[in-house]
């Protein structure tokens, strides 16, 4: 039976709120950093997420203790804690790939009790004078569209003998929807899934995920039980890509 990777965006997924969006308005003067020209670029597809991060952070100014102290007024969404827990237990992975800040998804993940859960975001360096700089340890060099390339850990996944499947509501999602074996989509990524004919099933929250998971795993078990063939279901469904 092959077991599944789940690949969950952060912001506005296993966050229902957009942080990185709210932290970028907080910690710019009159909301600057929401208001920079490269955002309406990024809109409209003519500039990737890595440049508008650049382009925020030159006009945001933050300590790391006042930035952890705005964030942790957001939760994450009350679902995820158990869904990764069973999935987990039932032999499956989860990992969460974020478009955001590594400082407020391990502060996050932590504080949801979820401390040993794989996660890779942008880094964000405070420096002393209140200036923030990112750093994108897992962006393509090849690419300029993301500084985290959600594509790269949808095909390690795979490589690794997963079948992938990516949980994500947004436009930094896109690339690694388009690799993954499966798509569970809410937001502008749903939108876009069905404007471009990506299969996916669409899906709320959490609660929704966790519906699905159990699904899968009733049809896998049937699956395994009628001729061992692994995925199969999945796709007979209508849930996979191929
Ligand atoms: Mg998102």
């Amino acid at each position: 039976m092959m077991p599944l990777a789940y690949l969950c965006d952060f912001d506005g997924t296993v966050s229902p709120h957009d942080i990185g969006a709210a932290i970028a308005e907080r910690f710019s003067r009159d909301g600057e950093a929401a208001r920079v020209p490269e955002l309406a670029a990024w809109r409209a597809g003519r500039l990737g997420h890595r440049a508008l991060t650049e382009a925020q952070c030159a006009v945001m100014r933050a300590t790391e203790s006042e930035a952890l102290e705005f964030t942790r007024g957001f939760t994450l969404d009350p679902a995820f804690a158990p869904f990764a827990r069973a999935a987990l237990a039932g032999g499956d992975s989860v990992m969460v790939v974020s478009e955001g800040f590594d400082f407020y998804v391990r502060d996050q993940l932590a504080r949801a009790g979820l401390a040993e859960l794989p996660w890779a975001a942008n880094a964000l360096i405070f420096g002393a004078d209140g200036a923030v700089e990112p750093r994108f340890p897992f962006a393509d060099p090849a690419c300029d569209a993301c500084g985290n390339c959600k594509a790269a850990h949808v095909r390690r996944s795979r490589a690794r003998g997963f079948h992938t499947v990516l949980v994500g509501d947004g436009d930094s999602d896109r690339h690694g929807a388009l690799e993954a074996d499966t798509v569970l989509a809410r937001g502008s990524l749903l939108e876009w899934c069905r404007a471009e004919g990506v299969v996916h099933t669409a899906v709320r929250n959490f609660a929704d995920v966790s519906a699905w998971a159990r699904e899968a795993a009733l049809l896998r078990r049937d699956d395994q039980r009628n001729d061992g063939r692994p995925g199969r279901p999945l796709r007979a469904a209508g849930w996979g890509r191929t």
